[in-house]
Order: C-alpha cells, then sequence, then structure tokens
C-alpha cells in the first residue's frame, strides 16, 4: 500500500523512524493512512492542527510486571501492558489479551484498530487495549486466578469505569474475566462496571459472548443483500479459529442457512464435507478446553489436517478469518480467488496481510475489514456498560436487536463514506473515513492535546 499525500507520508515515515521494532503497529498505521488521502486533501486543518501525528501516537502507555506463583510454588514473571491510545469520543475500552505472543507492538496495533472500530459503533467509546505474554494454556484454574489477580492489581492504578473499561480477547474469557472483576472490586470497595464480557449474575450483558460472531454475520448478510442482492443462505463457508469468535460466526452462520465446512485451531483444521457439527466443537473447545483434532474421533467422516493456514485451500464461496492477525497471507488469497471465493469478512482483526486485502479488492472480491464487520463485540460492550450505569439488564431480544441495528448502521456508515469519497465498494477505506472523522472532530474540538 502506498501513500502518496506528503503530510500523511510524512507521519508515516516519522512512525516508522520511531518504532521501527513495531511491525504490526506500522502495518495498522500504514493500512489507516493509506485510505485517508481524500479525506486530509478536504481538510487541510487537520494538518495544521497535526491532528495525524497526535492520532498515531497512544495518549499512554503503561508496561507492568505481573509476578504470580504457579502450582508448584515456583515464581513466573510475565508482562502486562495498557494503552490507552484515544479518548476523545469516550473513556478508553478494548480488550485483554493473554498469549505468549503479546508484545507492545501487538498492543499498539489493535489500540489503534480499536480506535476507528469503537467509533464505527457509534457509542460514545475512545480506544485502548491490554493484555500480557501470559499462556493460559495448560495452567491450572487456581494459576489462571492467581495471574488474574496479580495482573489486576497493577491494572487497577489506570483504569475505573469512566476512564478504561478493558473487556477480553484472545486467551480471556468468561472465567479470566470474572478472576480479574473479584480482584478490583476487592482492592478498590466499589462494584462499577469497570469490565465488559462479564457473567450474567453479576453484571454481564445477554449475547455478550456471542456478539462478535453474530455481529460479523448481521454484517455479511446486510453486506451481500445491498452489493450483491445476495444472502449467506447455502453459502459454503470456511470459518478459521474455534474460540469465541469463530464458535458464534458459526452458529449464526448455520442459522442463515450457510454451510461450514471447516474450522481450525493454531495446530490444524477439520474438514467436513456434510457441515461442521457445532455441539461437538463447543463440547471440545468449550467445555473440555482440548485440541481441534478431536473433532474427527467423534465425527469420523471428517477429516482433520495438520498445519492450519491449509484451510484456505478450501474451495468456499464465504471465507470468515476469525482467529489471529496475519494468518491469511496474499498465497492464501491467491488460493481462495482461485476456488471461487466470493466474499471474505474479518472476524479478527487484521487477520489478512495488506497484499492479500489488495489481491480481493482487485478480483471483485467483496471484503469487511474487521473493523467494522467485528465491531459488534465491543458494540456489546457498549451496550453492557449503559446496561450498568442504569443498573438494569435488558432481555435478550432487546440486546440482539440492537446489535443487528448498529451492524447494519455501521456497514451502510462505511459504504456511504467509500462512495462519498469516490471508492465506491471499498468497505476498508469506507470504514477508515467514517471512523477516522468522528474522533478528529473531536479532537479539533478539544484543542491540542
Ligand atoms: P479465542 O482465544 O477465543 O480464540 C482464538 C482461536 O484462534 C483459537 O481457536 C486459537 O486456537 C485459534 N488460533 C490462534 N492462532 C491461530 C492461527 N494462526 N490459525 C488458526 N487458528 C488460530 O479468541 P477470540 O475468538 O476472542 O478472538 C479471535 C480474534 O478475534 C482475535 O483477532 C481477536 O482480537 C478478535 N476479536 C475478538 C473479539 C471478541 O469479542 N472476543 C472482538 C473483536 C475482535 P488455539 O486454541 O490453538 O490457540
Amino acid at each position: 500500500m502506498n501513500i502518496k499525500n506528503p503530510y500523511l507520508q510524512k507521519v508515516y515515515q516519522q512512525t516508522c523512524d520511531r518504532d521501527p521494532d513495531q511491525p504490526e503497529f506500522l502495518n495498522a498505521v500504514l493500512e489507516v493512512l493509506g485510505t485517508l488521502e481524500p479525506v486530509i486533501e478536504k481538510h487541510p486543518e487537520f494538518e495544521a492542527a497535526g491532528l495525524i501525528e497526535r492520532l498515531v501516537e497512544p495518549e499512554r502507555m503503561v508496561q507492568f510486571r505481573v509476578a504470580w506463583q504457579d502450582d508448584n510454588g515456583k515464581t513466573q514473571v510475565n508482562r502486562g501492558y495498557r494503552v490507552q491510545c484515544n479518548s476523545a469520543i469516550g473513556p478508553y475500552k478494548g480488550g485483554l489479551r493473554f498469549h505468549p505472543s503479546v508484545n507492545l507492538s501487538i498492543i499498539k496495533f489493535l489500540a489503534f484498530e480499536q480506535v476507528f472500530k469503537n467509533s464505527l459503533t457509534g457509542l460514545p467509546m475512545g480506544g485502548g487495549k491490554g493484555g500480557a505474554d501470559f499462556d493460559p494454556k495448560g495452567k491450572s484454574d487456581a494459576e489462571i486466578m492467581r495471574f488474574c489477580q496479580s495482573f489486576m492489581t497493577e491494572l487497577s492504578k489506570y483504569i475505573g469505569a469512566e476512564t478504561d473499561v478493558p473487556a477480553g480477547d484472545i486467551g480471556v474469557g468468561a472465567r479470566e474475566i470474572g478472576y480479574l472483576f473479584g480482584q478490583y472490586k476487592r482492592i478498590r470497595n466499589e462494584y462499577t462496571g469497570i469490565l465488559t464480557g462479564k457473567g450474567l449474575s453479576y453484571g454481564g450483558s445477554l449475547v455478550r459472548t456471542q456478539a462478535t460472531g453474530y455481529g460479523l454475520l448481521y454484517f455479511v448478510r446486510e453486506m451481500l443483500a445491498v452489493m450483491a442482492n445476495d444472502s449467506p443462505k447455502d453459502k459454503v463457508t470456511v470459518i478459521s479459529g474455534s474460540g469465541n469468535v469463530a464458535i458464534y460466526a458459526a452458529e449464526k452462520a448455520q442459522e442463515m442457512g450457510a454451510k461450514v465446512v471447516a474450522m481450525s485451531d493454531s495446530n490444524g483444521y477439520l474438514y467436513d464435507p456434510n457441515g461442521v457439527r457445532l455441539d461437538v466443537v463447543k463440547q471440545i473447545k468449550e467445555v473440555r478446553r482440548e485440541r481441534i483434532c478431536e473433532y474427527v474421533k467423534e465425527v469420523p467422516t471428517a477429516q482433520y489436517h495438520k498445519g492450519c493456514r491449509g484451510i484456505w485451500s478450501i474451495p468456499c464461496e464465504m471465507a470468515l478469518p476469525c482467529a489471529t492477525q496475519n494468518e491469511l497471507l496474499l498465497e492464501d488469497a491467491q488460493k481462495l480467488i482461485a476456488n471461487g471465493v466470493k466474499l471474505v469478512a474479518e472476524g479478527a482483526n487484521m487477520p489478512c496481510a495488506l497484499d492479500a486485502v489488495a489481491a480481493f479488492q482487485k478480483a471483485g472480491v467483496l471484503y469487511a475489514p474487521g473493523k467494522a464487520s467485528n465491531a459488534g463485540g465491543v458494540a456489546t460492550s457498549g451496550l453492557e456498560m449503559c446496561q450498568n450505569a442504569m443498573k438494569y439488564s435488558w432481555s435478550e431480544q432487546e440486546v440482539d436487536e440492537k446489535l443487528q441495528r448498529i451492524m447494519v448502521s455501521i456497514f451502510h456508515n462505511a459504504y456511504t463514506s467509500a462512495k462519498e469519497y469516490g471508492m465506491e465498494g471499498n468497505l476498508l477505506a469506507g470504514a477508515n473515513i467514517a471512523g477516522f472523522m468522528k474522533v478528529a472532530q473531536a479532537m479539533m474540538a478539544q484543542g491540542i492535546l
């Protein structure tokens, strides 16, 4: 992706010079700045106010030691992070990721993306992200609890219901959120909606667990209807991952009549030409916390293949990458295109490499960027914050209807913005522009900060 506008070029170069060792963050900055050229040309006041320089520099970043004892009484030390990227339109909001690959570059990239995603939801939420290089896999419940308590003991100094409200992400599900919430409550002696994704018995929202996956399909349904006069019904669909996002994307896709034939984890993928049995996947992943290879023991007509990227060689009409960043590279995109894929919609954050995205766009494949199509999770987190503030709970139907309305509106916002700036059909540009404009207007109104 090239940036032609001299101001954007200059800011991108400065960012590269300042953080040359942060490839994921630089990639995210390049992806956004590469689509903002027409906006910057129309609004010279943004350059005068140094707006883009400020946008690419997080407002605050904390890194901290997380020391905890394992079940053998041995002391372990991990590294924790919270990047508070932008609070122009609301308190920082964004998930926590526990995974051995976590580093500052990854958390900064996710926090930067979150700014635009949260803006697109139309709810008053700024952007942030955090996590630790801790691997929950293979740990006992007691170890997870001790880690979460130590992590929150430090994190609690920087967050608050009106300041920064974290949520889950990779490796942080209902169990971890429970331990984190309990520790915050104990330290601060206050019962506030400090985290979202909470259990229903202590302030959680109905549909939050399903929201990112369901939201992805609500977005896809609208996108197919408007851009192709089509629907997900009967579409052969491949979904990578088998975590929170992937499972509920598969559930809603099946409900809409799509045929999901493959899912994966970081070791390999299953191919079930008869249609994936989600009850079996849920048992393996949600209840037993085992590997996806177990599937073929229970459904012998299915196949298991080692190596997760092979999933993109399966012929399909819809591909929904729902695992992690950079899991779909150019060569995978080329295979999907050769096999006739019609739509690619991201459930994960930046799962497709930039050149893979360019290949989809060039080949006329409908492409939805994660910051728009996976915003259902954070949108429902926003709804959870509303319910906590009101000390009231909406019914499942009420939350689901609001989620559907938000996803449809995000699609139209991105679609219309792309059209307005002469890039009809380019939802990546449209989402960046629409998300950016609201944040930019708020930053301009609030002065140089
Ligand atoms: P989970 O931890 O629940 O699941 C992640 C899944 O992806 C696991 O099945 C994991 O397998 C698998 N995985 C990891 N790396 C690969 C790989 N290279 N290839 C194939 N599978 C892989 O995370 P979530 O479902 O919550 O998050 C998935 C993505 O969605 C992330 O990018 C996240 O940032 C994004 N997202 C999540 C939201 C949410 O509400 N949860 C909201 C918006 C975005 P294994 O078990 O082997 O590690």
